[in-house]
C-alpha cells in the first residue's frame, strides 16, 4: 500500500453542510421588489433593499410559509415563537451594513433527512433552518480597474439549512446535497439551480484519528456550486488536513475558498466568531408567532415526499433501494416511471431501461425528462415486443434509441428497419451450419472439452444474423449441433 493511502486510512472525516436555498417567492424578503433572475443590474431595487435610512422592512409571508413547509418535510420541530436578528458585517454588496437573519430563535429545529449510501439508508440530522435575506453581487470581472455592485439579489429570501456533523465522506456529502435539492424541488420552494446560485453550500470539515471520539478542528469551505465540487473540494481538504497533522502541524479554524480551476482550497480568512457579528434582535420586525392550525394546513399541502415515494417504490414494485432512490430523484422521473408501469411495463424492466438507456441519452443531450419526446406508452409497447419475442433485448436497444430520437413507435421502427427477431428454427439452423463449417478448428476444440467456446459460436451466429436471431434458440440449437 502506498504511504499516502496508509496515512489516509488512519483518519476519519467529519462533515457538516450549511446550505443556502433561494426561495421561489415572486418578491423579496422584506420589500415588494421582484426576485426574477437575470434582469439588468440594479433594476429590481427599492429604498428598502438598497438600505436607505428611515425605511421599514415587512416580512414576506410566503417565505415564512415556504420555510415551514421545508421544515415540516425535513422532520423539524416548528417553533411557535421565533424572531429576526441583525448580523452585522461590512461588505459592499450589503448596503445596510447588516443582514437580517435569525439567530437564537430560528423557525425550524431538530430535523433530519435520509440519504441512501451503498444501498443503505442513513439519517443526517438537520440542526436548524432559518430565514434570511441574500446579499447583492460584487462584480470584479471585465470591469477594468473598477468593481461594480448589483443589488438585484439583495433581499432575496433565503433559507439556511444547517446539518449536524453526521456526514462522514465526500460521497455522502454529495448525496446529501442531491437529496436536499430533490426535496426542495418536490416542494416547489427552490428551483435548485446550482449554476445560477439559487442553491449553494458551505462545507465544514474536520478529521480525527479513527479511534478518537472528539471532533478535530474544522475548516469551512465556501464557494461550492456543484455536486461534483462538493465531493472534490472535500476530498482535497481532507487530504490537506491529514497531511498537516501527519507532519506534526495543527489545523487552524479558518474559512477557505474552493478554486475549481486548480482543484484546491485556499485560505481566505481566519474564522470569525459569532460575537464578531454583534448579533442583536432586529428592532424593526415583530416576533413571528405561528399557530398549530396554520402549520397543519401547510402540512396538508405537502406532496408525497421522495423518502416516502422511495419506500413505496421498494414495497410496491419490488425495486432495490438504489433503483428507487434514482427514480424518485425528481417528481417528473417518478411519474414517468409509474405511468410506464401502469401501462403494463414489468417494474424492474422499466427501471432498467430508464436508468440505463433513457438516462444515458438524456444526459448526452443535456435534457430533462419533460423535454423527452419518447413517451411512457411507447416504452411500455416496446417492452411488450420483447416479451412476445418480436424483438430481442439487443435489438431493442437500437429500437429504443430510434424511438428516443424520432418519437416514432417501436412497432413502426421494427417494421421499417426489418428488425423482427428470427425465431424460425430452420433459418437459425442454416446460420449455425454455416458458422460450424467455417470454424472447424474451434469445433474440434469445443468437442475436446473447451466449453467456453460456446460464447464464440453464439457471437458468430448473432453476427451472421445481424443480431436478429433469438439468442435462446441459438444457444439450444448450438449445444445440440456441437455435442
Ligand atoms: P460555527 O460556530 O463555526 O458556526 P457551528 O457549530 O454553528 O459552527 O456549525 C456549523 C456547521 O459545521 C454545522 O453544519 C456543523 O454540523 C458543522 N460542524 C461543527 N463542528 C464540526 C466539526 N468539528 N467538524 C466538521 N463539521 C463541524
Ligand atoms: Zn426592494
Ligand atoms: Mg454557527
Amino acid at each position: 500500500m502506498a504511504y499516502e493511502d496508509a496515512q489516509l486510512m488512519k483518519y476519519e472525516a467529519v462533515i457538516g453542510l450549511e446550505v443556502h436555498a433561494q426561495m421561489l417567492t415572486d418578491t423579496k424578503m422584506f420589500c415588494g421588489c421582484s426576485t426574477k433572475f437575470g434582469a439588468e443590474p440594479n433594476t429590481q431595487t427599492c429604498p428598502i433593499c438598497t438600505g436607505m435610512p428611515g425605511v421599514l422592512p415587512v416580512m414576506n409571508k410566503k417565505a415564512l410559509e415556504f420555510t415551514i413547509k421545508t421544515g415540516t418535510a425535513m422532520n423539524c420541530k416548528i417553533s411557535s415563537y421565533s424572531s429576526f436578528a441583525r448580523k452585522n458585517y461590512f461588505y459592499p454588496d450589503l448596503p445596510k451594513g447588516y443582514q437580517i437573519s435569525q439567530y437564537e430563535l430560528p423557525i425550524c429545529e431538530h430535523g433530519y433527512i435520509e440519504i441512501v449510501v451503498d444501498g443503505e439508508i442513513k439519517k443526517v440530522g438537520i440542526t436548524r433552518i432559518h430565514m434570511e435575506e441574500d446579499a447583492g453581487k460584487n462584480i470584479h470581472e471585465g470591469t477594468g480597474s473598477y468593481s461594480f455592485v448589483d443589488l438585484n439579489r439583495a433581499g432575496v429570501p433565503l433559507m439556511e439549512i444547517v446539518s449536524e456533523p453526521d456526514i462522514r465522506t465526500p460521497g455522502e456529502a454529495a448525496e446529501y446535497m442531491r437529496k436536499m435539492r430533490t426535496i426542495l424541488r418536490y416542494l416547489g420552494v427552490c428551483d435548485g439551480n446550482m449554476e445560477q446560485g439559487s442553491l449553494r453550500c458551505d462545507a465544514n470539515v474536520s478529521v480525527r484519528p479513527v479511534s478518537q471520539k472528539e471532533f478535530g478542528v474544522k475548516t469551512e469551505i465556501k464557494n461550492i456550486n456543484s455536486f461534483r465540487f462538493v465531493e472534490k473540494a472535500l476530498e482535497y481538504e481532507i487530504k490537506r488536513q491529514i497531511k498537516v497533522l501527519e507532519a506534526g502541524g495543527k489545523i487552524i479554524q479558518e474559512t477557505r475558498l474552493w478554486d475549481s480551476v486548480t482543484g484546491t482550497t485556499q485560505s481566505m480568512r481566519t474564522k470569525e466568531e459569532a460575537h464578531d457579528y454583534r448579533y442583536f434582535p432586529e428592532p424593526d420586525l415583530v416576533p413571528i408567532m405561528v399557530d398549530d392550525r396554520w402549520i397543519n394546513e401547510i402540512r396538508k399541502t405537502l406532496p408525497e415526499l421522495p423518502d416516502l415515494k422511495r419506500k413505496r417504490f421498494v414495497l410496491k414494485y419490488g425495486l432495490p433501494e438504489y433503483d428507487a432512490d434514482l427514480l424518485t430523484s425528481e417528481r417528473s422521473i417518478a411519474d414517468w416511471y409509474e405511468d410506464t408501469v401502469k401501462l403494463g411495463g414489468q417494474p424492474k424492466a422499466v427501471s432498467n431501461w430508464m436508468m440505463g438507456e433513457l438516462m444515458r441519452l438524456l444526459n448526452e443531450d443535456n435534457k430533462s425528462i419533460e423535454e423527452c419526446i419518447l413517451k411512457p406508452e411507447q416504452l411500455a409497447a416496446m417492452l411488450k415486443l420483447i416479451d412476445n419475442g418480436t424483438i430481442s433485448g439487443k435489438i431493442a436497444k437500437t429500437v429504443f434509441e430510434e424511438m428516443y430520437k424520432t418519437g416514432e413507435d417501436a412497432e413502426t421502427i421494427v417494421k421499417e428497419k426489418g428488425l423482427v427477431q428470427i425465431s424460425d428454427e430452420g433459418a437459425i439452423e442454416k446460420a449455425i451450419d454455416e458458422v460450424i463449417s467455417k470454424n472447424q478448428k474451434e469445433v474440434t476444440r469445443f468437442r475436446a472439452g473447451e466449453e467456453r467456446l460456446l460464447g464464440f459460436f453464439v457471437g458468430q451466429v448473432m453476427k451472421l444474423t445481424k443480431g436478429k436471431a433469438n439468442p435462446q434458440i441459438v444457444n439450444e440449437l448450438l449445444k445440440k449441433k456441437l455435442s
